[in-house]
């Protein structure tokens, strides 16, 4: 879809810390994290949400989700929320079907970061992290 933000990261015409792809899915950190790691999972067609999604796409976004939700654990030695907003009401901002994985309750990882940290979190530096164990 032209206006879809998820729809240009995927195509690569806006960059992402891309943590891994196939012809189904692709797996970037979220760019205004609520913890350090915090990885979105989001399907290659555009479908609005997971409800929404054929069988194909939902199963290589679980298995994506797993294998994500593998190397966050080993990388921060965690809890992971996995979690989807469904419309607008529920929190949904991106109108792109998308899985949160989000890393919880570790020393040394931030469990909320705060609204005025934002812009020093060093996703580079988490996302080099996480990359060496998927
Ligand atoms: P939602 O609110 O729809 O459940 O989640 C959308 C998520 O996408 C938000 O957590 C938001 O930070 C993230 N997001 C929005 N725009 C971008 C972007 O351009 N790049 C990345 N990496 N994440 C984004
Ligand atoms: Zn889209």
């Amino acid at each position: 879809m032209d206006n879809c933000i998820f729809c240009k990261i995927i195509r690569h015409e806006i960059p992402s810390y891309c943590l891994y792809e196939n012809d189904d899915v692709m797996a970037f950190l979220d760019v205004n994290p609520t913890s350090y790691g915090h990885c979105l999972v989001v399907c290659k067609k555009h479908y609005k949400n997971i409800t929404e999604c054929d069988k194909k796409t939902l199963d290589a976004m679980i298995e994506a989700v797993q294998a994500i939700s593998k190397a966050l654990l080993k990388t921060y030695a965690c809890g992971l929320n996995v979690l989807s907003n469904i419309n607008e009401v529920a929190g949904q901002s991106v109108m792109h079907a998308h899985i949160h994985l989000i890393p919880v309750n570790k020393d040394g990882n931030k469990a909320n970061i705060q609204f005025n940290e934002l812009k020093d979190v060093p996703l580079k530096e988490i996302y080099d992290n996480i990359i060496k164990n998927i």
